[in-house]
């Protein structure tokens, strides 16, 4: 058995997608201490209401993460 890979050499153009029709940025909050994640939403508030909420469950959890999902473009250079 064989394997076998084809490459071809092309040069791609990469950039964030800020077209109209781009898919919007979403925005989520992560506790680090037990990893649990609000809901994504378009909006920082809701993620972060979320941070409030679940520090009131939970008050020795004071660590966050933001994890940002931004739309990217990629293409063939002409
Ligand atoms: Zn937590």
């Amino acid at each position: 058995m064989s394997t076998r890979a084809v490459v071809r050499h092309q040069q791609w153009t990469l950039q964030p997608d800020r077209e109209p029709d781009a898919e919007p940025s979403s925005y989520a909050m992560q506790c680090a201490v037990c990893g649990e994640t609000s809901p994504t939403d378009t909006e920082y508030e809701a993620p972060q209401d979320w941070v409030f909420a679940h520090g009131g469950r939970n008050p020795s959890h004071h660590t966050y993460r933001e994890i940002i999902t931004r739309p990217w473009r990629a293409w063939w250079k002409p």
